[in-house]
Parts: structure tokens; sequence; C-alpha cells
């Protein structure tokens, strides 16, 4: 079958909308027809060159949408059921899967850095030449062909380009705060960085229960935004001092917690410094692997636990749906993520406003 999809030849040029070619659906495959797909900074990263991978490629893994046709492996009874994708396919029998870590499965790891399918081959040509496929997924098209763990269902009556943001951002602030922070009731919580990522751990702790949330970003409509959703208290960086502010609403002693999703030096080491002894910190963020973050040792003493999640410690079929239930009950703001929703022939002013700030997330809706 042929479909349109955003291509990417080189990383520092523009997507191309082509129409591309799809195989025949392998046994445990899924057809996904997509209906909205959020623009994600890691997919920044690739147009960028800070992440490397093979190209041409489809990027997007920021996907929902209808299956509309399966593999002979899967249930044919799943046609028609609304899907979140996850980008994390995993065995669930290596090394790293039997100790509940399927983020660090050794297929996933394996075959990610090639962009392909988890079984090591990809199904999207353009003439004739092989496409690599982002995370799993290649959302950026009117079709994603996935493994059938990763379509993961949604009640029915979810709004998918709101669902899509579950896939990724919010998956991963969200479940690092119920997943991998230890919260207990009451707690106080320093959040770096508002962006959909951000935002979500500020909701997340805030359903764990977080007594006091400070929320940190250089953006003051992103921290007006991060009031609305939990914050306590906020702090405008540089202007404002992070650090002071956080011993300011802990009698002196620091946060019980810091969330770090900004991605940079100076958030990461505010993570540290903003920090109770015997605190711990989440790290979200990244900056290249490549690249030095130093800190002041001091800040890193104290019996702090540090640990760097990136999925927020997802079990997707387990919390996509929990995700979608909390929005439907409203107790998970997703609306006000989607600050703008565009064509798929949008999408390079979308990765525009994502490099400029503006905004939390564009959605693509086919
Ligand atoms: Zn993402
Ligand atoms: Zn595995």
């Amino acid at each position: 079958m042929k479909f349109r999809a955003a291509v990417l030849r080189q990383p520092g040029t523009p997507l191309t909308i082509e129409t591309i070619e799809a195989t025949r659906l392998q046994p445990d495959d899924v057809l996904v027809k997509v209906a909205a797909a959020g623009l994600c900074h890691t997919d920044l990263e690739v147009i960028e060159g800070q992440l490397v991978y093979p190209m041409p490629i489809v990027l997007g893994h920021e996907t929902a949408g209808t299956i509309e046709d399966v593999g002979s492996a899967v249930d044919r009874k799943r046609i028609g059921e609304r899907v979140v994708l996850s980008w994390n396919p995993h065995c669930g029998h290596c090394f790293h899967c039997e100790r509940d870590q399927p983020i660090l499965c050794d297929s996933y790891i394996g075959h990610g850095p090639q962009a392909v399918q988890i079984d090591g081959t990809t199904r999207l040509t353009l003439n004739g030449e092989a496409l690599r496929t982002m995370f799993y997924i290649a959302g950026f098209a009117e079709y994603a062909i996935v493994t059938s763990a990763c379509a993961i269902a949604m009640p029915a009556d979810m709004p998918l380009d709101r669902a899509c943001l579950i896939g990724c951002g919010v998956m991963t602030g969200v479940g690092a705060a119920l997943n991998i922070a230890q919260l207990g009731y009451g707690e106080s919580v320093m959040v770096i960085g508002c962006g959909a990522v951000g935002l979500s751990a500020v909701q997340g702790v805030r359903m764990a229960g977080a007594g006091t949330i400070v929320a940190v970003d250089r953006n003051r409509e992103r921290l007006a935004m991060a009031r609305t959703m939990g914050a306590t208290h906020t702090a405008a960086v540089p202007d404002e001092d992070a650090v002071a502010v956080a011993k300011g609403a802990t009698q002196g002693r620091g946060v019980d917690c810091v969330l770090e999703s900004a991605g940079n030096g100076p958030a990461f080491r505010l993570s540290a410094e903003a920090c109770r002894t015997g605190g711990q910190i989440v790290w979200l963020g990244k900056t290249g692997v490549n690249e030095d973050v130093s800190f002041r040792w001091g800040s890193l003493m104290g019996e702090k636990r540090i640990v760097r999640s990136s999925y927020g410690g997802a079990r997707p079929n387990r919390d996509f749906p929990m995700l979608a239930k909390a929005y439907l009950a409203g107790k998970l703001d997703l609306d006000s993520y989607v600050t703008a929703r565009i064509g798929l022939g949008d999408i390079n002013q979308g990765f525009a406003d994502l490099k400029a700030g503006k905004g939390i997330r564009s959605v693509i809706q086919f």
C-alpha cells in the first residue's frame, strides 16, 4: 500500500512530504491508520543531528490511531481498536527484561540505533529505497506499522489528538512521578523545565499527593500553566533563585525530590543543589552523550539518590489506559498541552516553533 509521510533525508534539511510504500504485514504486525501525532524534542534532535540515525527516515513516535489491519498471528478482533503506540517494544525475557527494566531490553537497545523494526527489518520504502523507522513507529505518516504489543487500546471515548501525547511526553513525566520517584504523601518536589514532560511531572507528583510543588522554567507563561496543573511555587530562572524558593518552602532543608526535565548543565546542577540531604533526584532531561556536566561535589553528598529515567518506567499496557482514564475523569489535563493543531504539510513550521519554545505541543491531525 502507498501513503503520505514526512521523510528526513539529511540532518539540517527540511522534512519533505512523500508518497511511500509499505510491505505486507508480518505475522505480529498491526497496521494503524494514524489520527494524530505529536512533535517531540527527540524528533528535533534527529533533525538537528544531535541524535544520529541512518537516513532516509520517517520520524514521529507520539502517535495514536485506529487499527485497520492485523498480521496473521494477531487477533482479528483488534481491527477497529483505537490505540496509542508505545516506542518500547521489548522481548520480555532478556537480562534486563527479567530485571523489570524493559527500557534496557537487549533487542530494543540492539535495534534502536539502526531505526528498524524489532525483527531487524523495515516495512517502508520510498521509490524502492529502504526507509528507516524512528523509535519502532514512524508516526509522521498516514499509516504506521508496529508490532502488536506496542499498540495499546484506549477507552472508546478517548480523543486521539490528546491520546497521542500519552505515548511519549506524558508517560515520561507522569511515569517518572508515579513509577520512578518514591514519593510520600505531602512531600515537597521541584520540577525543573515545564515543557510537555515537565508539566506532566508536575501533574504526576500532584496525583501522587505531593504537598509542595516548585516549578522552575525560564518562561513565565509555562510557569503560569504549571500553576494551573498543581505547582504551589514557581521560580523563573535565571532572574529568580530556584534554590532559595525550594529552601524557603521547606524550612531551609531543600525539597524531598527533584524531577529534572530541562536537559542542560545548569538544570542538572540545580537538581543537586535544591535536593535535601537524603532526598532523591530523577533526571529525565538529556544533553549530548559526549558532553560533560560538572557539579559542586558537596551538592551530590548527603546520601542523595540519583536515578535516570527515559520513559517514566513505562509499562504501557498498565499505564496508558490508566493515563487515559485519569484524563477522562478530569484528573490529568492534556487539553492545555495542545497549543497547535497542524497538517502534515506544516511539520517544518511545527518544529521551528518547538525549537523557538513557542507553545507546548503541536499535534499533526490526519
Ligand atoms: Zn518523545
Ligand atoms: Zn528484553
